[in-house]
């Protein structure tokens, strides 16, 4: 057979998104993964896109940002998407599925795939030329994280990802929280959440109180490492070193006052970061944390301003190797400084299975393309997909955090809506399924070349 060959590395959710999608567009691919020669911490079957803890792939409806990125998905012809609604189980507005049948789907669809090469070995490098695709996740072996760190010029690669909760900035309270800079230094990028010592206390006891997320015995092992301990401690373990330690740490009060409460001190303060240019999403400063998510919901909402705060990311405490790729990958998912090497899945510093396999399929399209001499695909902000590259390749105003599918994430609508939260997030998935569609048509004018046709 000839024709031009991509390598994707690693047979994950978004190695076999991004290895079918390049074969749909009839390009042939060298897709290598380690297993089962050699296995991350996490994984233990043989079968290729392996979920490793939950079998749910979240929300399945279009007015939720995971949900909208699944349809968007399935409209490209995705066969992460076609394998979990094949494999589905009952779980109410989730789409989980049976984990076993979702991977032998896959397995066998890139088996059998003509134009798909398997090779079960551990990747170390990539070639000086051609095109690859690196889809070996947040387990990333280290022979070649060492590699992509040193001879592929992505310093900075992290090891572990701390990060805290992300709030829609929406759904904060305005009435309560004050925007300002601590001694009023810059511009007043901060929203500021002001205590009272009741509210502080019940806050503190609460936070003492919540249920922590069970560790793997490999993140438990990563946070022995005192860089890793001291650098980003908990702020549930700092909260247990003494009643009083935020308030002199992360919820200090000093130099903040409400413009329009003038003179008005405050026990302690929690500081609302903005993530972003326009606002829409805000960091809680100092927050990161191992509790669970439903304890995260509940403990922080008791900051007052963030009653109603809907969290678009929750805090997580966990290994996971990714690229600081802000400036080093575009929207295509291309390294800037090596063209030809593209980056896929949990490594770039997208999150989460289905967000994983959506930049699968963003970055397979384009090798494909560039295997094929056609120029990059870039899509629209206004769809998941793009949303998702475009914060990849450009990220938000403050440290770069890996996030999960948002609608704090996707281009504002240009017109207010009435209705509410609803209406909005209708009105977001509209117009991304209609940006889709168009993508699609200029893309695959024929119809023919997505993964749809040859799945069935
Ligand atoms: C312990 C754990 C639990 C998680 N739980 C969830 C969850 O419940 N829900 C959720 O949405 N997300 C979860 N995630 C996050 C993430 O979505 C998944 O890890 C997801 O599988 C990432 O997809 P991926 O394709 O990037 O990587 P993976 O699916 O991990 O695939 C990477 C593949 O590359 C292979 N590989 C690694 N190094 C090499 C090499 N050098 N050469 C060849 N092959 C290699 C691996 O064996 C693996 O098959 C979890 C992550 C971890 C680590």
């Amino acid at each position: 057979m000839s024709g031009p060959v991509i390598n994707v590395y690693g047979a994950g959710l978004a190695g076999c998104e991004a290895a079918r999608a390049a074969s749909s567009m009839g390009v042939r691919v060298r897709l290598t993964e380690m297993k089962p020669g050699k296995y991350t911490p996490a994984h233990k079957s043989p079968g290729f896109a392996e979920l490793v803890c939950s079998n749910s792939l979240r929300s399945d409806s279009v007015t939720n940002a995971v949900g909208l990125l699944k349809e968007e998905m399935r409209r490209l012809g995705s066969l992460v998407m076609a394998a979990a609604d094949a494999t589905r189980v009952p779980a109410g507005s989730a789409l989980a599925v049976d984990r076993v049948a979702f991977s032998d789907y896959i397995t066998r669809a890139v088996l059998s795939d003509p134009l798909i090469e398997i090779v079960r070995e551990e990747a170390v490098s990539v070639p000086e030329d051609g095109i690859t695709v690196i889809a070996t996740g947040p387990l990333t072996s280290q022979a070649l994280a060492d590699f992509i760190a040193g001879e592929l010029g992505c310093p900075g690669l992290h090891f572990f990802d701390a990060a805290a909760p992300v709030v829609d900035g929406s759904t904060v309270d305005t009435g309560i929280a004050f925007y300002a800079s601590r001694y009023g230094k810059g511009d007043a990028d901060y929203l500021n959440c002001p205590m009272t010592k009741e509210e502080y206390d019940a806050f503190y006891d609460a936070l003492v109180g919540a249920r922590e997320a069970e560790l793997h015995g490999f993140d438990r092992e990563a946070q022995k490492d005192p860089e890793v301990f001291e650098g980003c401690m908990p702020v549930e373990i700092m909260a247990r070193r003494g009643r009083d330690t935020l308030r002199f740490g992360p919820l200090k009060p000093v130099g903040l006052s409400d413009p329009r409460r003038p003179g008005r001190e405050y026990y302690a303060v929690v500081q609302l970061r903005k993530e972003n240019e326009a606002g829409t999403m805000f960091n809680l400063v100092g927050f990161q944390t191992h509790l669970t998510f439903p304890e995260q919901q509940r403990v922080f909402r008791m900051i007052p301003g963030l009653g109603s705060a809907e969290f678009l990311r929750y805090g997580v405490m966990h290994r996971n190797t990714y690229l600081d790729s802000p400036g080093r990958l575009g929207p295509d998912y291309m390294l800037s400084s090596r063209p030809g090497v593209y980056f896929a899945g949990q490594i770039t510093g997208v999150e989460g299975y289905v967000e994983s396999a959506g930049s699968g399929l963003v970055a397979g399209i384009n090798a494909a393309r560039r295997a094929l001499g056609l120029p990059r695909a870039v899509f629209p902000e206004q769809t998941m997909l793009g949303a998702m590259a475009a914060y990849v390749s450009r990220g938000g105003l403050g440290p770069f955090v890996p996030m999960n599918a948002n609608f704090g994430l996707i281009a504002p609508l240009e017109q207010r809506v009435r209705g509410g939260k609803a209406a909005k997030y209708a009105a977001y998935a509209e117009r991304s399924l209609a940006a889709v569609e168009q993508t699609r048509e200029t893309l695959f004018p024929r119809g023919k070349e997505t993964c749809n046709e040859s799945n069935s």
